[in-house]
């Protein structure tokens, strides 16, 4: 029925439409061989992509050139760790190049089974600033929030490896509560950040019960829902979702794109909608080897990014999680990135580059040194191209 398909394949409307030179920039994903024959009304359900996603070995050989590697290592970390692709970002990977961006990003290598002598079980001290089980409170102003240990699909190079992913940890109702009451007793905390695993793998119903009771405290005024279901499962941002959202403003969303491959149609859609209802969109990448050390690289995603309406807003050290090392960069790869972007790129291009102190520490952000010399009120600078600039502090605040 010629009128059916129509209806089906009718783009879900965007109010305030992007011209369309901006978004041909950003190709559909190509679904390859296994699910070309899918409907579109499946394809473009969060539900049906949920429960389509690659779990198994055998799954994955029908989508890709599983290597040795590959296979030795699903089979070394599935009892520990989850492999979980939806349909949509396994049809991003490249079937035949091992080193594909998506592909690492998904699938379990051997360097995963490896543990450094440095690695540590909870690298960011959250549970030891958890005053009640899921609240890290670290911050004067700011908590964060665990409201579910799910994801759409379970980052390889995940930092909460420990609990994501194992049904045991859940979050469930009474813990919610607890939550809840604690942010409720702390007229301090202004700004709630939703995490996980992935909030966006609650129902809507319980997102929207959470954000009720958030908005119900006086002293809440933002807070974010910290999510990648835009990169991995962008089908989960429908107008149902929306219309709830926007009943909550103001929201601010933070996701987490590593790589150009990741902005595509669909991609940008997800971000669009979220933009037309009010949100306000960072994005959070984290620095990896192999996928994104890479200063050009960057400046494209960053790029893409603006053009979808997300302010990159940081870029994260790979912390010191068990079985990531083979992810880790050094400190200086980070600090060369933010020196090829600020001055070349526009400054909303340029995000803050931050380690999370092992441990608990917070994030401690890190710029390389633009001070080359200071001598009484003289100060002496370099700019993005090393040129050298001297700025004189007023003279009554020069020291004697
Ligand atoms: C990252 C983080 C926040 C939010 O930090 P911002 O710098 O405000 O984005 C809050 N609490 C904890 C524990 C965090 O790790
Ligand atoms: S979406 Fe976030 S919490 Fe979930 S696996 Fe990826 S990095 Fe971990």
């Amino acid at each position: 029925m010629v009128g059916n398909t129509k209806k089906e394949t009718a783009p879900k409307q965007v109010l305030n439409p992007v011209n369309e030179r901006i978004t041909k920039r950003f190709p559909s994903v190509d679904r390859g061989k296994i699910w070309q024959d899918v409907s579109e009304k499946d394809w473009s359900n969060w539900m049906w992509q949920q429960r389509n996603r690659v779990r198994t070995l055998e799954q994955l050989e029908k989508v890709i050139n599983v290597t040795d590697d590959e296979r030795k290592a699903y089979e070394g970390s599935v009892e520990m760790f989850n492999m979980s692709i939806t349909p949509y970002y396994a049809a991003l990977m490249d079937p035949d190049d091992p080193n594909c961006p998506i592909r690492m990003q998904s699938v379990p290598k051997m360097g995963e089974l490896t543990i450094d002598v440095t690695d540590l079980e909870d690298p960011l001290g959250e549970e030891k600033d958890m005053p009640v089980p899921g609240v890290t409170h670290r911050y004067p102003d700011r908590v964060l929030f665990y409201t579910t240990h799910n994801c759409a699909m379970y980052c390889r190079h995940c930092t909460r490896k420990r609990k994501v992913s194992d049904p045991s940890s859940a979050a469930q109702k009474k813990q919610l509560e607890v939550g809840l009451d604690y942010i409720r007793n702390h007229p301090e905390i202004r700004d709630v950040v939703i995490s996980g695993g992935d909030p966006l793998s609650n129902s809507d119903e319980r997102l929207d019960y959470i954000m009720g009771e958030l908005r119900s405290m006086d002293h809440i005024e933002v807070f974010r829902l910290g999510t990648r279901n835009m990169v991995t499962l962008p089908q989960r941002i429908n107008d149902d979702f929306i219309q709830m959202i926007r009943k909550h403003q103001p929201v601010f969303v933070h996701t987490h794109f590593n790589h150009p491959k990741e902005c595509t149609a669909e991609a940008f859609e997800a971000c669009a909608r979220l933009a037309d209802a009010g949100c306000m969109i960072n994005n959070q990448m984290v620095l990896l080897k192999g996928i994104n050390d890479d200063p050009g690289i960057v400046k494209e995603l960053n790029h893409k990014l603006l053009m979808m309406r997300v302010r990159p807003y940081y870029i994260f050290q790979c912390d010191l999680a068990q079985g990531i090392s083979h992810f880790r960069t050094p400190v200086e790869k980070g600090l060369e990135i933010i020196e090829n972007l600020r001055g070349w790129t526009s400054g909303m291009a340029v995000p803050h580059y931050v380690v999370d102190g092992p441990g608990g520490g917070g994030k401690i952000p890190l710029i390389p040194e633009y001070v080359k010399e200071r001598k009484g009120n003289k100060v002496v600078l370099r700019n993005y191209k090393n040129d050298e600039f001297v700025y004189y502090d007023s003279s009554d605040l020069e020291e004697d």
